[in-house]
């Protein structure tokens, strides 16, 4: 070291951690500005200009406007090898009782989405230091993907009709772009309400999940004048989540089965039998074939909506995402450098595979290719509520941009060989051309008529 060469992983970490020390203040900076700003999926315009002008003042050329608002910037090593993505989300949710709400939109980070640009930055930062050009091999891509949160479903179909998309979220429009063809591996980390002291949890999994654009065609009349020349669409809608509810008593613990939507158009005027009400709804299960199986039932009741008042319903079946697999190789390479920056008694492992409930295009991403999505217990409130807030945005931006810099760091020193052994051991359960298949497949349209 006394010529100030950097010979191993061991020696490149603190430069890694230093670095991302001195720029704390413009990683929490830029994380507080998105969260000032919020922007909802595939029109994250500003948030995605900020992140871009951040990796270009590294010096890196970035690659803009992928799949509306996404980007990516690679930076090589000085030798050949594997190529490592580090990724960001770009969007906020809608929730207007939020305090950072947009009181235009109501756009809010009720996830946390706005600390995973700090984060990426700050692993940019670090790994773009000169000294660590000689000791890495392969490369590291900085990605930043739209529309996480699968929502606007009807506006997003509109957007699809008019050609401007193939699919509903940005990892997997991304996919279908090919962005990550020349990605062998992924990592990116998300917030968790947490009790306050420092946590950072590794495994476990998503639900698999599907989106229902439903759209019940009725009769408009005088609603008070000649209600018995309509057919009401709302009646029929009505009927139709009746008729899901009466699933649930048949749903089974172990797959984590949800059933949930909103009615996005409940008609037009309250003097008029509704003709025209959309419904937006999901299912989700961790086990695929549950999944499938709970999904068909569904879509039957919605035809029995339809059914009971002689309406028409249109039901639009839209690919959501696949259950996350975390890859071992990169998780254990992931905790032992967690354990590294805020010590090994907070870094914890689900040990069972279950499912949280919730989904991320992230699984789909998994499916493909090894990836990882740990945890960090930097927020308090409940996830997506209005009491969702960063409590503490060391452990949200710094800590985990030091723990996925050690990751990178690990994976492609001594010749990418950590990196290379993850490939070695990891057989993707669907190939990229698999994937896309099937999730084309599973986009359909059916028209019944309950007349
Ligand atoms: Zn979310
Ligand atoms: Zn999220």
């Amino acid at each position: 070291m006394a010529n100030g060469a950097i010979l191993t992983a061991a020696d490149a970490r603190p430069v890694a951690h230093e670095t991302i020390d001195r720029v704390t203040r413009d990683l929490v900076g830029t994380a507080r500005k998105i969260y000032a700003e919020p922007e909802v999926g595939f029109r994250e315009r500003k948030t995605s200009a900020r992140i871009a002008q951040g990796l270009r003042e590294l010096g890196l050329v970035v690659e803009d406007g992928i799949a509306h608002t996404g980007l990516k910037a690679v930076y090589e090593f000085d030798r050949p090898g594997p190529r490592v993505a580090v990724i960001c989300e770009l969007d906020s949710l809608r929730v207007p009782s939020h305090p950072g709400a947009d009181p235009d939109t109501g756009a809010a980070h009720a996830c946390g989405h706005h600390t995973q640009a700090g984060m990426m930055l700050g692993v940019a930062h670090a790994l773009t230091r000169p000294e660590l050009r000689s000791v890495l091999s392969g490369s590291v891509a900085f990605v930043a993907t739209p529309a996480e949160e699968f929502i606007d479903v009807s506006a997003r179909l509109e957007m699809r009709k008019a050609g401007l998309l193939g699919f509903l979220s940005g990892k997997q429009e991304m996919l279908r772009l090919g962005t990550f063809d020349d990605i062998d591996m992924a990592m990116m980390m998300h917030t968790a309400s947490g009790d306050g002291s420092p946590r950072i949890t590794v495994g476990g999994s998503s639900n698999g999940h599907m989106v229902h654009h439903v759209r019940f065609i009725g009769r408009s009349a005088h609603a008070g004048g000649a209600p018995e020349r309509g057919i009401n669409a709302l009646q029929a809608a009505m009927l139709a989540l009746n008729a899901v509810n009466t699933q649930r008593e048949t749903l089974q613990e172990q797959h984590v089965a949800r059933i949930h939507g909103i009615i996005s158009r409940g008609g037009t005027a309250v003097n008029a039998v509704p003709d025209d009400v959309v419904y937006e709804g999901r299912v989700r299960a961790m086990d695929p074939a549950a999944l499938t199986e709970l999904n068909d039932r569904v879509v039957r009741c919605y035809k029995a909506g339809a059914l009971g008042v002689g309406a028409n319903v249109e039901i639009t079946t839209i690919p959501g995402y696949l259950s996350m697999q975390n890859n071992p190789d990169m998780q254990d390479v992931f905790a032992s450098n967690a354990a590294i920056v805020v010590g090994r008694e907070n870094v914890r492992a689900t040990e069972d595979v279950g499912s949280r409930g919730g989904s991320t295009d992230m699984g789909d991403l998994s499916t493909v290719m090894p990836a990882i999505h740990p945890y960090t217990s930097a927020a308090t409130g409940t996830g997506h509520g209005p009491d969702y807030v960063i409590a503490d945005y060391d452990l949200a931006v710094v800590a985990p941009a030091k723990i996925m810099a050690g990751t990178v760091i690990d994976l492609l020193s001594d010749d990418a060989t950590g990196a290379k052994q993850v490939i070695a051991n990891h057989t993707p359960l669907m190939t990229r051309s698999q994937y896309l298949a099937f999730q084309a497949e599973r986009f359909h349209t059916e028209l019944y008529s309950g007349k």
